[in-house]
């Protein structure tokens, strides 16, 4: 109720702003409006994707100057010049994400660096486009017959734009595609473990924030109906990017709230600083400098969480009840499931995995154990494509899995937990467990925007609110992942997994850090599992757990398999007690 009202409020402020306020005030707005469109692209990008872009100013250009172009040369409407230079923008930044996208850590903004600069080169050399002194003659906007002449009537075309995108970006967040977008920034490996495609979806959240930019170059080149390459250049991108550093990575809306703390700040220091400092240049850049420099040292995610906290949360429902997903077909009971056959793995010198082999029949609860470094978590990142194996083979249903990308083999129906919670902390446990269930929906990015995904979206939701009750962990679901404790952040990997309906559960130390009722209801858990015919490889260091859950042990010691047999046979086995059983006790 409280939200809604402020968001009423917020509505009915914006559209009477230009009816009360100055003129100047107005232009103030409009370049706010403007900004926030580019900024809103960035937060996806940058804040929520992780991934920097200085170059976002050049894809305001490409808008600005298709626009301008198609009108004054060619004599084009300009409403039928917006998706021509959506078109334009699409081919340069699928041309630019393909080509820098694949570009790691700070090489990806130097990327976006040099292309920026390239790009704003070309609108200051061509003839066609005017070189330095730009083009004029751009004509207005009509919307309905209506001419938007001055600045206060395309205030509203700009501020319905800048809502329309918020609507749209938050649509695309809050679907299937949107939970592996919140993942990628920290989570990529785990999301492709799930089956999402992350270098597809790093590029589509590219070429969005590119199309929003050049949505904003299009507006401003009617707005001001000339263009000149100034505003398009390396400091313009530097701005922005740091709008979406103010923005953060919390809250769409931010992106408003960056720019218009940025282009706020820019105007009042523009008239101030010269002032203080009796001669002319722009001071401002220097402060401004400073200032990000102090945010990102006291507060990481911007400044928006101080606002946010001001605003009471929306109350979480669940959907109401929805027909389940379909579940895979299992196995036959004691068909072949798994063959490990003389696999081998190296981290340089150190033989993390040396010729391991062994097999698993469906329905069987396997334990994998060894002392701290016998290289079992290396057999499970071998399992799941995380790492590639130096020599031999893995099958899964008679199919070789070790030489197929981590999602592909999430697709054949292995699902896995790490000994290290791989979870989006910010992110809801709902959310978290509902990744898992990724390959069973089919929804993409353009029907989720349009919301057009609700129904299974609602599925794959239930199926995870399902998961988690099963976990014992019903009663958290709206709560950010990262704040529950470490042994129940683990039963969120349990049910994430179990969302992939897996045909094998790749557990890797489960009940690290559980208390002993916590124990009992996940070994209970277990049991029923296997009860439905799923199998289960368990890496566990509490023996008295292995003991009583499984049908088989294997033993690895320094990446040998040490042993193999059944519990009773490993308990009385004496290389094991002297490796590892008798180091445990
Ligand atoms: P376990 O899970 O049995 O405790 P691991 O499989 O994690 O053992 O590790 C086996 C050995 O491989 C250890 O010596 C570990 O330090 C090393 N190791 C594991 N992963 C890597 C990696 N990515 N790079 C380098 N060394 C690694
Ligand atoms: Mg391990």
């Amino acid at each position: 109720m409280m939200r809604r009202a402020l968001v009423l409020a917020a509505l009915a402020l914006l559209a009477a702003a230009p009816l009360v306020l100055p003129q100047f005030q107005v232009t103030l707005l409009n370049y706010i409006g403007l900004a926030s469109i580019v900024t809103l692209g960035l937060v996806l990008l940058t804040g929520i994707g992780g991934l920097i872009s200085f170059g976002q100013a050049a894809f305001v250009g490409v808008g600005a100057y298709a626009t301008a172009v198609l009108t004054t040369k060619v004599g084009m409407s300009p409403w039928l010049t917006l998706p021509a230079g959506l078109a334009v923008t699409l081919v340069v930044s699928l041309f630019l994400g393909f080509i820098t996208l694949r570009l790691s850590g700070h090489y990806l903004p130097l990327g976006t660096i040099a292309w920026g600069i390239a790009i704003y080169f070309v609108f200051g050399n061509l003839d066609f486009l005017g070189k330095y002194s730009g083009l004029a003659g751009i004509p207005p906007l009509t919307v309905l017959g209506w001419r938007l002449g001055d600045e206060r009537a395309f205030y509203y075309l700009i501020w319905a734009i800048t809502l329309l995108a918020l609507l749209v970006t938050r649509n695309l967040l809050d679907s299937r595609n949107g939970r592996a977008i919140r993942a990628l920034r920290n989570r990529g490996m785990m999301a492709e473990n799930f089956g999402v495609d992350t270098a597809r979806l790093k590029i589509i959240i590219f070429v969005y924030a590119a199309l929003l930019a050049a949505v904003s170059g299009w507006l401003y080149a009617h707005l001001l109906r000339f263009v000149s390459p100034q505003p398009f250049g390396i400091n313009d991108s530097i701005d922005y990017q740091f709008m979406a550093v103010i923005g953060g990575a919390t809250e769409l809306w931010g992106a408003v709230i960056g720019a218009a703390l940025l282009t706020l700040l820019k105007a009042w220091l523009r008239d101030l600083l010269p002032r203080l400092m009796e001669q002319s240049g722009n001071f401002e850049i220097i402060v401004f400098g400073l200032l990000v420099i102090v945010m990102l040292h006291r507060t990481r995610d911007g400044l928006v969480p101080y606002f946010a906290r001001l605003i009471p949360t929306p109350a979480q429902r669940l959907p109401k009840k929805v027909p389940p997903l379909p579940p895979r077909t299992q196995p036959k009971r004691d068909e072949s499931l798994l063959q490990l056959k003389g696999v081998s793995k190296s981290f340089g010198a150190l033989a993390a995995v040396k010729s391991l082999s062994f097999d698993m029949r469906s329905g069987e609860i396997l334990g994998l154990i060894g002392p701290n470094g016998a290289g079992k978590s290396t057999v499970f990142n071998l399992m799941t494509g995380v790492l590639a194996a130096d020599a031999g083979e893995i099958c899964f249903r008679g199919k070789r899995v070790d030489n197929l990308p981590g999602r592909d083999i999430a697709r054949c129906g292995l699902a896995r937990t790490y000994q290290h919670v791989h979870l989006v902390p910010s992110m809801s446990v709902l959310d978290n467990a509902a990744i898992g269930a990724h390959l069973r929906g089919r929804e993409g990015v353009l029907s989720a925007s349009l919301r057009l995904d609700r129904a299974e979206e609602a599925r794959l939701r239930q199926e995870a609110a399902c998961r988690l009750d099963w976990v014992g962990l019903g009663a958290h679901l709206f709560e950010a992942a990262g704040t529950l404790p470490l042994g129940s952040q683990r039963m969120v990997e349990i049910a994430r997994a179990l969302c992939a309906d897996p045909l094998l559960l790749l557990l890797d130390e489960p009940a690290a850090g559980l208390r002993y009722l916590e124990k009992q209801t996940l070994a209970k858990l277990l049991f029923s599992l296997r009860e439905r015919g799923v199998s289960i490889l368990l890496v566990e260091h509490d023996m008295e757990f292995v003991m009583g859950l499984v049908d088989r042990i294997v033993v690895m010691n320094f990446g040998e398999k040490l042993a193999e047999g059944s519990p009773r046979e490993i308990q009385s086995s004496p290389e094991v007690i002297e490796a590892y059983l008798g180091s445990v006790e």
